[in-house]
């Protein structure tokens, strides 16, 4: 299924940003998803629209135009103000920035087991002299605190480490407001460690990938501190009363299979169709069925509120962050959109497929649109039965094609 697959044209460095920002907007976990499309209608005119998995709550909301309020008012960029705005955002995002630490946690509990902590050993002395340096730097943002002249940089790792495994233990209860200190320390000592040069020579590569989701929610705050204080005082007020959350379409509850082949199965018996499947399709009764909301994903919900805003207009280029890799119907969806609308160009940056658990249009998705979609993923349904002529099995191409099983 390559048409699912998009390398956006251009890929930029710009769609990694708001991939970053739209992380700021994920204040739950697990689950949290969030989009954000941000459109420069002049060149002081800034519009963010963002959408999350779920209704945003009033309190959630508030804290966005918060946060964007105190960028704003931040007008000296310097560390001690980016890192009030730091902390306002690990408020905005707490309990994933919990889980992200807990994550490199759990992967520092077992590389502890032979005293390493991930850290890789010096091998010659030009390693010993870019561990100096790195030292010295890293004194140079943190404080000669963090860093005592005695003290070797693995020595100082350790302990940071050790910070982190004792911190977050089981059991401790999560209070971000009693532990705001670490949290805080925590974000900042990653993003130093990550903006070293080479690196990837003294830590982990798998610990390195851990400690740098920890460090961008200092790369997203300190780039919208940046941003915001480009803009004349006009366009920084206008920015502000332009914040909209577009909400997901009101959820339902329904019943979905939430098995791909269970869904292929009962496509395929209410067209008449007999696949091969190992199973019996017992229908009409849906097996395994579960209860789920359905709730429209966020990527949609931009997609269609971007064609309502532009469909007239001669030409238009939004691009959409994402917080996770957008899923394969997600995709097929801006693709129909794309081949519908070609005066808007919409670039999405994820290319990893997911699964969808359940999807849905966003209320006021143009017909058309329904039945372009609708027609992309009959044809990717109808490749799939045509590829299962029962002498594989077919779980491995119904795997393939979705991309897996991930909710
Ligand atoms: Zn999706």
């Amino acid at each position: 299924m390559m048409s699912g697959i998009y390398r956006s044209p251009g890929s930029s460095k710009c769609l990694q940003i708001l991939d970053l920002l739209s992380v700021l907007l994920v204040s739950e976990s697990p689950g949290g998803t969030a989009a954000i499309s941000i459109y420069r209608a002049a060149s002081e005119h800034i519009e963010v629209w963002y959408s999350k998995g779920r209704p945003s709550t009033k309190a959630e909301k508030a804290s966005v135009v918060n946060f964007i309020r105190s960028a704003v008012e931040a007008t000296l960029v310097s560390r001690p103000e980016t890192e009030h705005l730091l902390r306002i955002a690990l408020d905005m995002c707490k309990y994933k920035v919990f889980a992200r630490i807990y994550q490199a946690r759990q992967l520092l509990l077992q590389l502890c087991l032979d005293g390493t902590y991930g850290i890789i050993p010096s091998a010659s002395y030009a390693d010993r002299d870019l561990r100096d340096a790195a030292k010295i730097e890293l004194r140079g943002v943190l404080g000669e605190d963090e860093l005592p002249p005695e003290r070797s940089l693995e020595r100082c790792l350790t302990l940071w480490f050790q910070d982190i495994i004792l911190a977050v233990r089981p059991g401790v209860p999560f209070d971000i407001a009693a532990n705001v200190e670490f949290y805080f320390q925590t974000v900042v000592r990653c993003y130093a460690l990550l903006k070293l040069p080479r690196i990837d020579t003294m830590i982990e590569s798998d610990l390195l990938e851990k400690l740098r989701k920890v460090s961008e929610y200092y790369t997203a705050v300190s780039f919208v501190h940046w941003e915001v204080q480009k803009l004349s005082p006009g366009g920084k007020a206008h920015l502000i009363s332009s914040i909209r959350e577009i909400p997901p379409s009101a959820p339902t509850t329904c019943f979905t299979p939430l098995d791909p082949l269970i869904c292929l199965s009962n496509w395929a018996y209410y067209r008449g169709l007999t696949p091969p499947f190992p199973f019996h399709p017992s229908l009409p009764a849906l097996p395994n069925q579960s209860h789920i909301t359905e709730c429209t994903h966020p990527e949609a919900t931009l997609i269609t509120k971007i064609i309502s805003t532009h469909k007239s207009s001669p030409a238009a280029l939004r691009e959409i962050g994402a917080s996770k890799a957008s899923c394969w119907i997600c995709q097929e969806f801006l693709a129909a959109a794309r081949g519908l609308y070609p005066n808007i160009s919409i670039r999405l940056l994820k290319e990893r497929l997911r699964t969808a658990g359940s999807w849905k249009f966003p209320a006021g998705t143009p017909v058309e649109l329904v039945r372009a979609l609708t027609r992309r993923i009959e044809k990717a349904m109808g490749e799939v039965l045509e590829e299962c002529d029962g002498a594989n099995g077919v779980k491995g191409t119904v795997k393939r094609k979705f991309g897996g099983v991930e909710g």
